[in-house]
């Protein structure tokens, strides 16, 4: 079995994706629901600006971050993952909210070796320097980038990033399926297998 150094985006992928939205629509005074989230740019899909939405998420970003519901499965399968494989959260999250991240992460018992918190969506050189194995992300356009970098991403399904995907981005509807398809791939010796 080889060890793989897998790279996990923390916000809709390990969390619940829409999380931000309850708090959002009081302070908006909005009533966007789940279904209507198909745009991957929150001010885009409330229809304000991008400056509206900053003020937001400096006032409650801390408490979203905290407050945060873990997607199911997330904390089985990354401990069973960690007994053979790198753990590494990156995230898109500024380095202000490290505190909260890790606070978050020890809460749920989730297990890591590393967390970069990037301030940016570019991802591709913190994969580079971990060696990255597999990507596992929420955003299209972050899995694309990374793809077209060489890096395989696993895909959780989203409501906002539907939509044809290239060879090397697996789209997964949840955690016990990634945790298939990483053993899987850790088994062989080709760099990616789908197990669907
Ligand atoms: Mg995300």
């Amino acid at each position: 079995m080889r060890k793989l150094n897998l790279c996990i985006d923390i916000d809709g992928t390990v969390t619940q994706p829409h999380d931000w939205l309850p708090r959002a629509n009081r302070f908006f005074k909005m009533q966007v629901e789940e279904k209507d989230v198909k745009k991957y740019e929150i001010h885009e899909v409330l229809g304000i600006k991008k400056s509206a939405y900053e003020e937001f998420y400096n006032l409650f970003g801390k408490l979203l971050h905290r407050d945060a519901k873990i997607r199911t499965g997330v904390k089985e399968v990354i401990s069973k993952l960690s007994l053979s494989h790198g753990i590494h959260f990156v995230t898109a999250r500024e380095e202000k909210m490290r505190d909260v991240s890790i606070e978050w992460l020890k809460k749920h018992q989730i297990p890591m070796d590393t967390i970069s918190l990037l301030g940016t969506c570019d991802k591709v050189d913190r994969a580079r320097k971990l060696s990255c194995d597999i990507f596992i992300e929420d955003s299209l356009v972050n899995a694309e980038m990374l793809c077209r970098n060489g890096f395989p991403v696993l895909l959780l399904d989203c409501s906002y990033n539907k939509g044809a995907l290239p060879v090397n981005i697996i789209r997964v509807n949840n955690w016990f399926q990634i945790e298939k398809i990483i053993e899987d791939t850790s088994l062989k010796s080709e760099q990616f297998q789908s197990a669907i």
